[in-house]
């Protein structure tokens, strides 16, 4: 089986932890060389340790409400590896708790809307250059919270729906120059991180949690991997400015 991704050059954001180091190591599984782009050093610095067993990596220290730190991520990724083949926007604030919408400050939403938009229009503007002249692709890391919501969820959604607003925006400036852009909204995804307990002991989801879900299952990172890997590799060249639900079919469960 052929495979155009490897030995291309993606950039990972918020690869530290959680999905975006699935994501990470999935590419560097089918060949990618990966940049490992996060704000928090130290644990960037331990996934590194187990990521560059796999395949070529770059860590960078990066927070992608800060300009210069995008800029200089691209700059030392281009020095590394001469290319960009994919940028994947997965760094973000996941689903903070908002103050009740009249005591909202715009401070709060400032912080949610700088990181989970702002910061993927950023890395997208300074990585475009690289990405025209490989014909790449870049793929948002969105959320089903951008088309269902509950209590207390503005900020986030609102952060989430702008990313798919932007992905169809971009498509269409970008399509003329051979870059594609498509955004994956997960549903409930497991993490190693996220059922890690105080005590050291994982979390495991109930029957209840799993029978929540059309296909019988809580989704796990690989699942997000896989629709990126998808997304970004010659198989996709069909597909721009679409945005995918990756959630077990959640979304489509009526309660009643
Ligand atoms: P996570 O475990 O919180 O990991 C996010 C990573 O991004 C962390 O390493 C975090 O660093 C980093 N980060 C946060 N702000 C950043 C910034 N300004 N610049 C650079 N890095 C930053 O999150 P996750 O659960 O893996 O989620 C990944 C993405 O999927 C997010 O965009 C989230 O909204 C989306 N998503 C997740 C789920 C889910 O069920 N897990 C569902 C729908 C959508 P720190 O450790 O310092 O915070």
């Amino acid at each position: 089986m052929s495979n155009d991704l490897k030995d291309k050059v993606a950039i990972v954001t918020g690869a530290a932890r959680g999905i975006g180091r699935i994501i990470a190591r999935h590419l560097l599984e089918v060949g990618m060389s990966v940049v490992l782009a996060d704000m928090n050093e130290q644990l960037l610095e331990k996934t590194n340790e187990e990521l560059c067993e796999i395949g070529p990596t770059l860590q960078v220290q990066c927070d992608v409400t800060k300009e210069q730190d995008i800029e200089l991520m691209v700059a030392a990724t281009i020095g590394r590896f001469e290319r960009i083949d994919a940028l994947i926007n997965n760094a973000g604030i996941g689903n903070p708790h908002c103050p009740d919408i009249a005591e909202m400050t715009a401070e709060f939403w400032n912080k949610i809307i700088s990181t989970n938009l702002t910061g993927p229009m950023l890395c997208s503007k300074h990585a475009t250059p690289a990405l025209r002249h490989s014909q790449g692709s870049i793929v948002h890391i969105a959320s089903v919270r951008a088309i269902q919501s509950e209590s207390n969820n503005e900020a986030y959604s609102a952060s989430k729906g702008g990313l798919i607003s932007l992905t169809h925006a971009m498509a269409n400036t970008l399509g003329k120059t051979g870059v594609r852009v498509n955004c994956i909204s997960p549903g409930w995804i497991l993490t190693e991180e996220s059922t890690r307990r105080k005590d050291g002991r994982q979390w495991v989801p109930t029957e209840a949690h799993h029978a929540s879900h059309p296909v019988g299952r809580v989704g796990v990172a690989l699942d997000i991997a896989n629709m990126v890997e998808y997304l970004i590799s010659e198989k996709a060249s069909f597909i721009t400015g679409q945005n995918f639900v990756v959630d077990g079919g959640a979304v489509k469960k009526i309660f009643i």
